[in-house]
């Protein structure tokens, strides 16, 4: 029997109990990385949807964010003020009533859909889990792979480099997944290509661990500043064409480009990406068309598939789901639709390698 893995999930405390400490700096970042979300924002009194980017600030970075009093909410919602006004955004499924996804909760979903092991990527928005993860692994051996986190924009300190140490020795993390949306705690000043990370990259290299990328800086403007991360990633991979690679929450174009015709290319960023040794990209397709009506069976999306399948091999793709946050757009079991029923081109060996061969070749039992 074939493996299903899941390239992208997630299992977080409570959120609003600060379990991870730094919870100011936390909510910061998370308010720039929603600042132009899909979901939109509500004015809470009468649900009336705000197109003013009230979030934004005159530039992008720490420095320039708007004080607006950003904080959980329940029920799957981020609340701030805005002029006095109450406002939110539906940021997580409306059932996600105390903002937490136990590991028994995901282990539940992924027994209830037929997922075996799913990669449990760790951005700080969630928290610093380092030790809540070495629970998950330890409760339930065998179905959750998870990443290392360390705090990106100084990512080449000695003590972010002894936190990646003991989160791979310790802790159990197999990967280091790395946010690029981290530095907008120092204004965007550093990159994946300066100098600083180094000493980062060397520690990878030593331990044999991959990397998950997430190029989510988001700088406006943010469509071009996607193109603009897919390039230095390049610049990076020619530096260190030995470390594996997977290339998260593909293909963000979809969604960055919405109401361009050309949304659903694959730039040649991405294209340059995939050729090489030892990268790969999750699929998390029916999010980036969460505005089509039911993306699963898009054509668009299918036609997505087909290109990469064509032209890169089924060997570099992965199925993510993005567990918990996708059920505000379609279940968990129709996130594995598009592959399962609509994408018929595909050999059984091709639709197995996406959804978990692929993956279970990384990281083996
Ligand atoms: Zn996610």
């Amino acid at each position: 029997m074939s493996v299903v893995f899941d390239a992208h999930a997630h299992c977080f405390p409570p959120l609003a109990e600060n379990s991870g400490g730094m919870m100011r700096e936390r909510l910061g970042e998370l308010q720039h990385h929603v600042r132009f979300h899909g979901q939109g924002i509500r004015r809470t009194r009468d649900n009336a949807v705000v197109t003013k980017p009230i979030l934004v600030g005159e530039k992008d970075g720490v420095s320039w964010q708007p004080d607006v009093d950003f904080r959980f909410g329940s029920f799957g919602k981020l609340e701030f003020k805005h002029e006095g006004e109450d406002h939110h955004i539906q940021w997580m499924p409306p059932t996600l009533w105390d903002m937490s996804s136990p590991a028994e909760y995901i282990v539940a979903q992924m027994d209830y859909v037929g997922v075996d092991r799913a990669f449990l990527q760790h951005d700080r928005i969630y928290g610093y889990l380092d030790d809540f993860f070495a629970e998950c692994l330890r409760r339930y051996p065998g179905r959750f792979v998870t990443g290392a986190q360390v705090d990106e924009w100084k990512g080449g300190e000695p003590d972010q480099l002894d936190r990646l140490k003991r989160q791979v020795k310790e802790l159990g993390a197999s990967a280091l997944y790395f946010s690029t949306g981290g530095f907008f705690h120092n204004d965007f000043e550093t990159g994946v290509n300066d100098e600083s990370l180094r000493p980062l990259w060397e520690l990878v290299g030593e331990l044999g661990i991959p990397i998950h990328w997430s190029p989510c800086a988001m700088v406006r403007p943010i469509a071009q500043d996607y193109i603009r991360e897919l390039r230095e990633l390049n610049e990076w991979a020619d530096a260190y064409p030995g470390i594996t690679s997977v290339l998260t929450h593909g293909l963000s174009n979809i969604f960055l480009e919405k109401g361009s015709p050309d949304r659903y290319r694959i730039p040649p960023e991405i294209a340059s990406l995939l050729e090489r040794d030892g990268w790969h990209m999750e699929l998390m397709l029916h999010l980036m068309a969460a505005d089509v009506e039911f993306p699963p069976y898009a054509e668009d999306l299918r036609n997505v598939v087909r290109t990469l399948v064509d032209d890169f091999g089924a060997e570099s793709l992965m199925w993510g789901s993005d567990m918990p946050c996708v059920e505000r757009t379609v279940t968990y079991k129709q996130s594995k639709i598009l592959f399962d029923t609509q994408c018929d081109f595909l050999t059984t060996e091709q639709h197995d390698a996406i959804m978990g061969g692929n993956l279970e070749r990384l990281y083996p039992l």
